[in-house]
């Protein structure tokens, strides 16, 4: 067995061992980018939609850290409808009131087409949450929720949605498997955008399942290979790339967050923050109401005014610009995606802005 497989080794370390050539004498250290569409008949690869090599390093290593095997998907979107397929025919999917719009944007036109019916619930309310699980197919999981940050108890949603029967899946883009590792709670499916802390430079889009369960992952690979959601080869490549430093970045990011929501709870111009005490994602509720959080858009020059989150630079923005975050989002609420710059400059690039 190849160092990197040892599992006596802490997930940090086999993240930086993982995917690599045999240490053979004049090989690379790093893995080659395959920019294939096929391969020679007879060997362990066919065609590029169905394997890339190049996709190896990155599941192996993602599923080590979640604890389950993965799948790299062109999209956290992608990973995501390819979960949603599990749901059988007319089935009923129990979703967070506040989950990544995305993934409800997509729940709702599928109800549109009578593929499967929607229920959503309160998922920080507990007793809701599990009343609301009568007769459902599938229990997604967010926690926190984008935008709003909303902590679910997972051990016990996990636990009964797995006694009702229901195929439990969490989305762990903000946690990370660094937080909260929801298959060893007994989840069935973990989700994330990849796009996000996992890769963590703002320079691609990608997303991956992980699961324990071999049926489900056999319906998943199925899925991703006749859906057509592969990641390209390069994006695969700076996806383990980026993952190999996701411990120095996530745990440099999380003590900036924490200071930062500490200093903002003072704020004169902050009416509200939310910052669920782990993890680097705050969100602010400004004074003066839309126009304030607008301008504090405007002013910032160290953060980033952009969608998107996980990167190691810090970018900030007004959630409820988009036409398609609920409207029980408060319209002048920020959501900061903190990342690993010196945070004395984050402080004073936001508190200057903040002060208009
Ligand atoms: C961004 C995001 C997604 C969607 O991922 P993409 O890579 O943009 O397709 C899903 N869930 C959460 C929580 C996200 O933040």
């Amino acid at each position: 067995m190849s160092a990197e497989h040892d599992p006596s080794l802490s997930p940090a370390t086999a993240v930086v061992a993982l995917g690599r050539p045999e240490r053979t004498p004049g090989a690379s250290v790093g893995p080659a980018v395959e920019f294939t569409s096929t391969f020679v008949t007879g060997g362990a690869n066919a065609y590029a939609r169905f394997d890339n090599p190049t996709w190896n390093g990155f599941e192996e290593a993602v599923g080590r850290l979640e604890g389950g095997t993965a799948l790299a998907f062109a999209s956290g979107m992608g990973a995501i409808r390819a979960v949603v397929e599990l749901v059988p025919v007319g089935g009923t999917v129990l979703v967070p009131q506040h989950s990544y719009n995305g993934t409800t944007g997509l729940l709702a036109a599928l109800q549109e087409t009578g593929r499967l019916t929607i229920r959503r619930a309160d998922v920080s309310d507990e007793t809701a949450y599990l009343d609301a699980m009568d007769h459902v197919d599938m229990v997604w999981l967010e926690s926190p929720t984008n935008p709003m940050l909303e902590v679910a108890n997972l051990p016990q949603l996990i636990e009964a949605a797995r006694k009702s029967g229901a195929i439990s899946v969490c989305d762990n883009t903000f946690a990370t498997p660094l937080l909260q590792r929801p298959l060893e709670l007994g989840a069935d499916v973990v989700v994330h955008s990849a796009t996000k802390y996992l890769s963590g430079h703002s320079d691609l889009i990608m997303g991956v399942t992980v699961t324990t369960d071999p049926q489900l992952q056999e319906k998943l690979h199925a899925t991703r290979t006749l859906g057509g959601a592969i990641p390209g080869p390069m994006e695969a490549w700076l996806a383990l790339r980026g993952l190999r430093t996701l411990h120095v970045r996530f745990e440099r990011a999380c003590a900036n967050a924490a200071e930062l929501a500490a200093r903002l709870a003072q704020h004169p111009a902050v009416t509200k923050v939310r910052y669920p005490g782990s993890g680097a994602m705050i969100a602010i509720e400004v004074a003066g109401g839309v126009r304030a959080a607008e301008a504090v858009e405007q002013a910032i020059r160290v953060w980033l005014p952009a969608t998107s989150l996980g990167g190691v630079e810090s970018m900030l923005e007004r959630r409820r610009r988009h036409a398609s975050e609920p409207q029980t989002v408060p319209d002048n609420l920020l959501r900061l995606s903190v990342g690993i710059e010196d945070v004395d400059d984050l402080w004073t690039d936001l508190d200057r802005a903040l002060r208009g």
